[in-house]
């Protein structure tokens, strides 16, 4: 059976994360968060203490890697090796050292085919930086959010003052700046809006208006 899977990209703070995981629990289907593997494998890669200069350990490591994710309708889960890293990989470090992962081709390549067969397997809302352009590029639901960097750095900043995490919202912005443009400039499919992609400006909207944009689009483009 073919699935369906709706593509949805866009910079940090634009909404991507709430936004998918309303549209997927109205649709009914999965939600998959891939900053989430990312940020899991950079915690592990992290954590191994290998030179990040080191491609061969790094490949053994992804080799030795299981990463698996779980899902309900509030959470998503994410895996290590069978640990549950899901809070762990939400720090500021993490954040901090994400982009340098994520910008090594191996890393890419096993994230990509993770992605790709779940897709192939099961209908699902997919979020991330190239999912409408690399890891589903033939999917008709392409989605680029996008909001201006105060706005996004604002509800960044209230999501987690509301965790009760002590945070600066100057040193925010300049970090958001930072991996926004890191994620736009990298060599390896870096963050760009599709030429087929519907942009939603999200700047004055709620998580839940996007939503049904996203899903009154879904509607007007058919099966
Ligand atoms: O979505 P989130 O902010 O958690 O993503 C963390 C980082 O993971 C991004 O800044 C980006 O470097 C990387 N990422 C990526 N490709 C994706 C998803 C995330 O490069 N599809």
């Amino acid at each position: 059976m073919k699935t369906t899977v709706i593509a949805i990209d866009g910079p940090a703070g634009s909404g991507k994360s709430t936004v998918s995981k309303i549209v997927a629990k109205k649709l009914g289907i999965a939600n998959v968060d891939t900053g989430a593997m990312y940020r899991a494998i950079t915690y592990k890669l992290l954590k191994s203490n290998i030179s990040l200069d080191d491609l061969d350990a790094i490949k053994k490591v992804l080799d030795e890697t299981k990463i698996t994710f779980e899902q309900n309708e509030n959470d998503f889960r994410m895996f290590i090796d069978g640990d549950d890293v899901s809070k762990k990989i939400r720090s500021e470090y993490i954040s901090a050292n994400v982009n340098i992962i994520a910008a090594i081709p191996e890393v890419r390549n096993k994230l990509r085919e993770i992605q790709r067969s779940i897709g192939l397997k099961t209908s699902c809302v997919i979020e991330g930086r190239d999912i409408t352009t690399v890891v589903f590029p033939d999917t008709k639901y392409k989605f680029y959010l996008d909001a201006p960097i105060e706005e996004r750095v604002k509800r960044r900043y209230a999501e987690l003052k509301q965790k009760g995490e002590e945070i600066n919202f100057d040193s925010l912005k300049e970090s958001i700046a930072r991996r926004d443009k890191l994620d736009q400039t990298r060599g390896i499919n870096p963050l760009r809006i599709d030429k087929d992609a519907i942009v939603i400006n999200t700047m004055g909207l709620s998580a839940q208006q996007v939503a049904e944009k996203i899903i009154d689009y879904i509607k007007y483009i058919g099966q």
